[in-house]
């Protein structure tokens, strides 16, 4: 049996992210069944892993969003050669961030402009005196966005053309 004064603190984070080798894993496990200090340790670095890793889960991309764009990409190369894969890839993860960002911005906007409009509605017609302000308003941030967003959609869409442009070039160079 090991002396208990014999911890294994600084081996934890290792021995979760299972980069000990045998011996130094063997020892970690060997140890915390007799040690109630180091066990603690080691539930209480796992909580913080698994929350992390939770966070971390939550704010990916959804799959189906995900998915399409994949396809996208894959419809694109097969469209364009393999060979301008990177070029592809580059114009895909601009338009993953654009879907992404629209997404993510305009879903919670639609749902407070609703929200709102629906006070407004319930509460009656005083607060119409508040809607030319709001109306105002709503309009010009929602321009901001699409415009960002066509930007970076021709961005995107130019990435493309110029990718093909350059391979026509290169090609009739090589004639
Ligand atoms: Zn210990």
């Amino acid at each position: 049996m090991k002396k208990v004064t014999d911890h294994v603190e600084e081996l934890l984070s290792a021995y979760i992210d299972h980069e000990l080798t045998e011996e130094e894993a063997h020892r970690v496990r060997d140890h915390i069944k007799t040690c109630e200090s180091c066990r603690e340790t080691l539930y209480s670095l796992q909580h913080v892993r698994d929350q992390l890793h939770d966070a971390y889960e939550k704010v990916e991309v959804p799959a189906s969003l995900e998915q399409a764009v994949m396809a996208s990409i894959a419809v694109l190369e097969r469209k364009t050669g393999v060979a301008n894969g990177f070029g592809i890839w580059l114009a895909g993860v601009i338009s993953l961030i654009v879907m992404g960002a629209t997404a993510a911005l305009m879903a919670p906007i639609l749902i407070a402009i609703a929200k709102f409009l629906y006070k407004l509605a319930g509460i009656g017609i005083k607060i119409w005196q508040t809607v030319p302000i709001v109306v105002g308003a709503i309009p010009y941030f929602t321009v901001i966005l699409y415009g960002a967003t066509i930007i970076l959609i021709i961005v995107s869409v130019g990435l493309l053309l110029r990718l093909r442009f350059t391979g026509s070039y290169d090609r009739r160079e090589l004639l």
